[in-house]
């Protein structure tokens, strides 16, 4: 049957058993489409890695002899929305069946639906091979429970694949997480490793998305993009990693650095998300590294790792397919506050921020601890409206789809599920700032104040925003600690602690 299959812009699973079939009668398409460049203002980088990557990857389909059809985004022909080409393609070509694989997205799993219900062709969808659960297995595995917390299900999915298992039961190392080992603040030593990562030219695919008119924001330098776009250059960050991150991932996952953008991260997550490398490789690399150098890489490393992409990765897509579409609306703590518009220029004198912010524009990337605890941590502090959160996150981050920005956004980041994703919200005022990083010392602020002109502004927003919430968390057992050190402050001290935080919160572009 003359068959058009579908390979959607995350889709580029070289190891698919769909390759493996019979070709003559399959055409695959790719398509850069507006619907996709315009759904929210993405980062320059994001969208250039994006269509790189799939444009390699149609070469890679078409050096191998399988039929492809390419939309670029210029082309003539294309219409610029999924249904359309589809459906014009299929008129034109005389196909006779329709197959896609299931995409990661709840808005393209409709939409999906909703095209093969319009076609009077035979359509099928395929699993996407890729991840280590099934859509529903997350709400499978809680049903009938009260509370989901992320631990449970990454035990069950180590044994499920007997990865750092001793015996069926028994993790390795006697522990089934090292995370109280993974707290170090790095202060120059151990040395980073620099060369990595490669220097591409870009500079055509640039010149093609000016013309296009597509609203981008951020930097790139086009002579010097160092994304992974291909599966040759994923193994080698995978390998690089392996050989000079590794040993130290652990210790330093939660470290922040005015010097150091990736410390001793992988940056393997546009990689993974757009399915160029699976979860399963990756981690089976880790580890057999590790069995090859025990020596020299203690378990509490390699066991960091593994729980971010077995266990967090796993986890945040089975909240995902259990709560959408209604956690795309949830706003548990009412927040309605505008983003600042420094989010968007990183004009802030708060230099936690300032250097989060560049360097989230600069390299379409920040680490997790930026991510959580600066970006979004102001954020929830400042009491912002969780659309406006997830806009910006969506759009900033190379790595940003919706099934893993959303969940961690407005569930781990912004409490906005009420505590679906986390059992309370990560805040904190400038002090774990100070602990972890060495901003504070080059700051307009001091870090120490809590009131006065210049005070950290996370300081009065953090006793703020507990004051604001106390009814919403009287019943949280893990903010026990918390509400009782804010009880005890006296009525003058809170006083001078929200109005400070009102001037922050009524006029950000000020601090
Ligand atoms: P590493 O620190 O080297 O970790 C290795 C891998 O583990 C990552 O590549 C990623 O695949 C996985 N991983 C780690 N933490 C998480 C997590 N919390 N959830 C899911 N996977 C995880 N990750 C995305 O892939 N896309 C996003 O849009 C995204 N948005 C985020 C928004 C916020 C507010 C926060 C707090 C986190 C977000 N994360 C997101 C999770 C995490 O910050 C990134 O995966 C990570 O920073 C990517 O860099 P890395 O590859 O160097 O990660
Ligand atoms: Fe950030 Fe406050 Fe430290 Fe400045 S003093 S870097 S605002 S935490």
């Amino acid at each position: 049957l003359k068959t058009l299959r579908l390979i959607l812009g995350d889709q580029l699973n070289h190891q698919h058993s769909w390759f493996k079939d019979d070709y003559e009668d399959i055409t695959y398409v790719f398509m850069e489409i507006r619907q996709e460049t315009d759904y929210v203002v993405h980062h320059i980088q994001k969208i250039l890695g994006f269509f790189s990557a799939m444009r390699n990857f149609a070469n890679y389909l078409k050096d191998r002899d399988h039929k492809v059809i390419y939309f670029k985004i210029n082309d003539k022909n294309n219409r610029q929305k999924l249904d359309e080409n589809i459906k014009n393609l299929i008129s034109k070509e005389g196909f006779k069946k329709f197959e896609y694989q299931l995409p990661d997205e709840y808005r393209l799993d409709e939409q999906l639906k909703e095209i093969c219900k319009e076609l009077d062709i035979e359509t099928e969808a395929f699993d996407s091979e890729h991840f280590l659960s099934e859509r529903k297995e997350l709400e499978k595995f809680y049903k009938g429970k009260k509370q989901l917390t992320m631990e449970y299900f990454y035990r069950h999915m180590r044994k499920k694949y007997g990865i750092l298992m001793a015996t069926d039961s028994d993790p390795e190392g006697g522990k089934w997480n090292f995370d109280k080992s993974n707290r170090k603040k790095w202060n120059g030593d151990p040395d980073i490793p620099h060369e990595r990562g490669f220097r591409k030219d870009v500079s055509s695919i640039l010149k093609e998305l000016e013309k296009s008119g597509v609203k981008t924001m951020g930097s790139v330098s086009e002579k010097n993009f160092n994304w992974p776009t291909s599966r040759e250059d994923s193994l080698s960050v995978l390998n690089y990693f392996c050989k000079n991150l590794l040993v130290h991932f652990g210790d330093y996952q939660d470290a922040l650095h005015s010097d150091e953008a990736y410390l001793f991260h992988s940056r393997l997550s546009f990689s993974l998300n757009t399915k160029m490398l699976s979860p399963k490789e990756v981690i089976d690399s880790v580890i057999d590294y590790y069995y090859d150098h025990k020596d020299d890489i203690d378990i509490s490393q390699v066991e960091g790792f593994v729980r971010q992409i077995l266990g967090w990765r796993e986890y945040m897509r089975g909240i995902y397919w259990k709560e959408m579409p209604g956690y795309k609306r949830s706003n548990k703590l009412r927040n309605q506050n505008d983003l600042p518009s420094f989010y968007w220029n990183a004009d802030t004198k708060m230099n936690c921020l300032h250097l989060s912010i560049k360097n989230s524009l600069e390299n379409a990337y920040a680490h997790h601890i930026q991510r959580l605890m600066i970006t979004g941590n102001y954020a929830l502090l400042s009491q912002t409206h969780p659309d406006e959160v997830d806009k910006w996150y969506l759009g900033i981050y190379i790595d940003a789809i919706e099934w893993v920005e959303i969940t961690n956004t407005r569930g781990m980041s912004q409490f906005a599920d009420g505590g679906i994703v986390a059992t309370k919200p990560y805040v904190s005022s400038g002090n774990y700032i100070n602990k972890m990083s060495n901003y504070c010392k080059d700051c307009h602020y001091s870090v120490n104040k809590k009131t006065g002109e210049k005070a950290c502004p996370f300081n009065s927003l953090y006793w703020n925003f507990l004051d604001d919430n106390r009814e919403k968390f009287k019943d949280n057992q893990r903010m026990n600690m918390m509400m009782s050190l804010l009880e005890k402050k006296d009525s003058k001290e809170l006083e001078e602690i929200r109005t400070r935080a009102k001037e922050i919160i009524n006029k950000p572009e000020d601090f």
